[in-house]
């Protein structure tokens, strides 16, 4: 897509857990290019907000469009192979496999190949090519001289970019990363930050849920707040960072 063209359009979404409204007439937009930030108090709806947009949960009402498509009430593998990538809130990496086998794995899992291929054993040329592929993006976040090193050795933070590369196999045009700086050093924050920054500077848009403020404040276009399943505000970061209702919302949960 052009930059700047609209990727992800969300109109009304709404999530109901029997009788708990967990997003409600939440709407946004997303342009490629864009990253913005969802900010919230605990339990305000962001994970759940997560999971509607990348599949893991059917919305309960309103509209999700993606490139223009409806993506409301596709499955996870649908959405991924449309696009939207994500991140989960916890690594989930295998500690004695080597950075290259655990992004290939993921690469696979998550949908290059069918279940029927992942049952039985890859065929040689398919294993080259998930081998090439997991390379390629490894490269791309700056751990290529960890290529080869168990996954479970490295950092914190660079086991959170190896979950990036994972995703950035399935060659999202939109990324979703829940709290991607949590329980990270300074250090690490910065290339996180980094990183997020060139996939920016190549067009991709990304979401993220943090409570780092700091590390958002610096990071995002935009901030978008939710509280109680709603959208409690939208702006500039240091605009929305200093409006009354959402220090009431901070202060106040
Ligand atoms: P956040 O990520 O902003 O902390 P969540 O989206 O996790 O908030 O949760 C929003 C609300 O929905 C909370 O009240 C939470 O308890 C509830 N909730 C989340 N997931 C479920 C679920 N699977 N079943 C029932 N209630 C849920
Ligand atoms: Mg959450």
């Amino acid at each position: 897509p052009a930059p700047g063209s609209l990727l992800l359009d969300v109109d009304a979404a709404r999530k109901a857990f029997g009788g708990l409204l967990a997003v409600k007439d939440m709407s946004f937009a997303l342009r490629a290019g864009d990253v913005v930030g969802l900010i919230g108090p605990n339990g305000a709806g962001k994970s759940t907000m997560f999971n509607l947009l990348s599949g893991v949960l059917p919305p309960s009402g309103g509209a999700i469009r993606f490139c223009g498509e409806r993506i409301d009430g596709l499955g996870a593998r649908r959405i991924m192979e449309l696009g939207i990538g994500r991140s989960f809130q916890h690594v989930h990496l295998l500690a004695q496999r080597s950075v290259l086998e655990n992004v290939a794995l993921g690469a696979h899992r998550r949908g290059h190949a069918g279940p029927l291929a992942a049952a039985l054993h890859l065929e040689r040329h398919e294993e080259a090519r998930l081998l090439h592929l997991a390379a390629e993006q490894i490269r791309r976040c700056g751990l290529a001289e960890h290529m080869y090193t168990p996954a479970g050795s490295l950092a914190l933070g660079q086991q959170r970019i190896v979950e990036i590369a994972r995703a950035l196999c399935s060659d999202p045009l939109l990324l979703l990363l829940d709290e991607p700086a949590a329980g990270l050093r300074l250090q690490e924050k910065q290339a996180l930050a980094g990183l997020i920054r060139q996939l920016k500077a190549e067009g991709m848009a990304v979401l993220l849920v943090e409570h780092d403020m700091d590390f958002v404040m610096d990071l995002t276009d935009r901030l978008v707040v939710m509280e109680f399943g709603s959208k409690l505000a939208e702006g500039l970061p240091e605009v929305v960072r200093n409006d009354a209702a959402v220090l009431a919302a901070y202060l106040g949960g």
